[in-house]
């Protein structure tokens, strides 16, 4: 006998339908799952007998095929289980004849335990709203522990507890609850506030530029100069997520199993892994593959402290994200695509021994030393990064004084407004900030102002900028000009934004 039924699958954080079909036929004893399943699913066999038979049903002996279709598109996961147990029993006679339509047209999703009871499985929220565009005819079974979680989807989705129950409904024996959205769990994370960085204007500042306009930041300061305290306040002058990018964000989250309380992300993600990251951890990727730490931190901030002690590999895959805002992850048939767009602060010391340009302790490097150093983090990564700063030790006298900062929620509306003003000038075109202007955006947005080709000359020639360099202070002084409201460059706004090229001044930093 044959029996079909729905799932659902998923590749990178989209999902996709997946018809089950199981067929039992008289034959030698044998079970074969066909149609791309990972070695997950080929391992499913045993959880299915063992739940089947616990479950109180005799496991028939005979040759039974599964096959999941699409053939073509590779299959990971375990929630398979529950559809193929499902499927075995349908085939064996035990789902009535009047049943058969709501066999056919409902989703299921679960992964088994031996003794029947259905386990969550990660994934559920993407998996759900591919049902969106293939519109759900049916009902959608899942795992009790998910429940709050399919509920985000927006569909009206039965929470079942075991093979049984699902069975029971299945034969109208017995209802299932509808899933219901779980309590919206604070938070554990106290958010830290920009007023509590006691002074550090200057680097408050080009942070506030680089949220508004979404340049990317590295700071170059000695130890204690409070690079990763300005780091974690990043997001909080970051506008709060929309409805939909706080989707998008659990969606990733809900892949690897990482939803807290089974409710929305609503806060900003804020990654800071260590520098020992493995490439893999980092951008995404693996045998089976996993969003990375640049793609956890999509819509957020991606803190990287310590930045020339990255490996190499590591810094340069960092190239991809920064570009397109996404991972391609390519794997023998298939190609998985994760979202990463996200904000980078990086942090370094300005040289091995960490006090160059300190004013009280010595630098006991040599400019060669420095040079290599810094060499580390040049190249094509540089140029993704607008803004360098450079931090000074907080002197006693700052530190007394204490002016009492502006709040991150004063700081955030500015930098909301500025993005406003960027949504309508890009309205038309990809680029979306500041940030990512092409040159016939650069010409059009950033008319240099009279009487500024002086100042951009002697920062050419005197200086050392290079024109890559001067494009880049375009885009900042257009993220500054946008923050007052400007709508023309001035020579004031070209001035401030030099100030946050420092590694352009490399040369003068070491002599
Ligand atoms: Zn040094």
């Amino acid at each position: 006998m044959l029996s079909k039924l729905r799932t659902l699958g998923l590749r990178g954080i989209e999902g996709f339908g997946i018809r089950v079909e199981v067929d039992i036929a008289r034959g030698l004893p044998t079970y074969s799952v066909v149609g791309l399943p990972d070695t997950g699913i080929r391992e499913s066999k045993d959880r299915v007998v063992a739940a089947v038979r616990n479950s109180g049903f005799d496991f028939p002996v005979k040759r039974i095929t599964v096959n999941l279709a699409p053939a073509e598109v590779k299959k990971t996961g375990t929630h398979f289980d529950l559809p193929i147990a499902l499927g075995i029993l349908a085939a064996c006679g035990k789902v009535k004849k009047e049943s058969a339509g709501r066999l056919e047209t409902s989703v299921f999703i679960g992964e088994l335990a031996l003794d029947g009871t259905l386990r969550p499985v990660v994934g559920v929220l993407p998996m759900l709203l591919s049902l969106r565009k293939g519109g759900a005819r049916g009902a959608v079974i899942v795992p009790r522990e998910n429940a709050a979680e399919a509920a985000l989807s927006g569909f009206e989705c039965l929470a079942a507890g075991s093979l049984m129950e699902t069975l029971d409904w299945i034969n109208g024996a017995a209802e299932l609850p509808v899933c219901r959205p779980g309590e919206r769990a604070p938070s554990g994370a106290v958010p830290g506030d920009f007023c509590e960085v006691k002074s550090q204007a200057f680097a408050k500042r080009a942070l506030e530029i680089a949220a508004a306009g979404g340049h990317n930041v590295i700071m170059i300061g000695p130890p204690g100069t409070g690079k990763s305290m300005l780091a974690r306040r990043f997001a909080s002058i970051l506008p709060p997520l929309t409805d939909e990018e706080s989707l998008e964000v659990t969606k990733i989250y809900s892949v690897i199993g990482l939803i807290k309380s089974s409710s929305l992300v609503t806060e900003r993600p804020f990654r800071e892994p260590h520098h020992t990251i493995s490439d893999a951890a980092l951008i995404g990727g693996g045998s089976n593959p996993r969003p990375g730490e640049v793609s956890l931190a999509h819509n957020g901030v991606l803190f990287l402290d310590e930045f020339t002690e990255f490996s190499r590999p590591a810094i340069e895959c960092l190239r991809e994200p920064l570009e397109s805002w996404k991972v391609t992850v390519s794997r023998v048939k298939e190609t998985v695509v994760y979202p990463a767009r996200c904000l980078l602060v990086a942090a370094m010391n300005p040289c091995p021994c960490g006090y160059l340009g300190h004013d009280v302790r010595e630098c006991s490097c040599t400019p060669l030393q420095v040079h290599k150093y810094r060499a580390k983090v040049s190249g094509p990564i540089m140029d993704r990064i607008d803004l360098h700063l450079q931090l000074s030790p907080i002197r006693f006298a700052d530190w007394e004084a204490r002016p009492a900062g502006e709040s991150s929620r004063t700081i955030g509306e500015r930098v909301a407004a500025a993005m406003a003003v960027q949504r309508a000038r890009f309205k038309n075109s990809g680029a979306g900030a500041n940030a990512f202007m092409g040159i016939r955006e650069l010409r059009e947005h950033c008319r240099l102002p009279a009487g500024a080709s002086g100042l951009l000359e002697t920062a050419m020639n005197k200086l050392g900028f290079s024109a890559r360099s001067l494009d880049k202070m375009l885009k900042i002084a257009r993220t500054i000009a946008d923050l007052e409201g400007a709508p023309e460059l001035e020579k004031r706004h070209l001035i401030e934004a030099m100030q946050y090229r420092a590694l352009d001044k490399a040369a003068e930093l070491v002599a």
